[in-house]
């Protein structure tokens, strides 16, 4: 079935997709985030002309979301990653 045919009570909205592909994980730190502390991260930002899509849309904690601005997202990800692997922060 093509998704523009989906009643719109089918469709799932980009974060929730994220949140359920992430396991619930901030794409950036790894924690677990509660579902109403999930925040919609928008890779490309809104600021640039970024999309609430499925492509554009990845799921983070405030925290991480708040940090990374509107820093390249790779940029931010490779620093956690590095902090993460030095033990610079504990995650979940
Ligand atoms: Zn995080």
């Amino acid at each position: 079935m093509a998704v523009s045919a989906m009643n719109e009570k089918d469709q799932i909205s980009a974060k929730d997709a994220a949140y359920i592909m992430q396991g619930g994980r901030c794409i950036y730190c790894g924690r677990v985030v509660s579902h109403t502390k999930a925040t919609c991260e928008h890779l490309t930002p809104r600021s640039y002309g970024g999309k609430r899509t499925y492509g554009n849309v990845r799921m983070a904690c405030r925290q991480c979301n708040q940090a990374r601005g509107n820093g390249s997202w790779l940029v931010f990800w490779m620093m956690m990653q590095a902090a993460r692997y030095h033990g610079i922060i504990q995650h979940g």
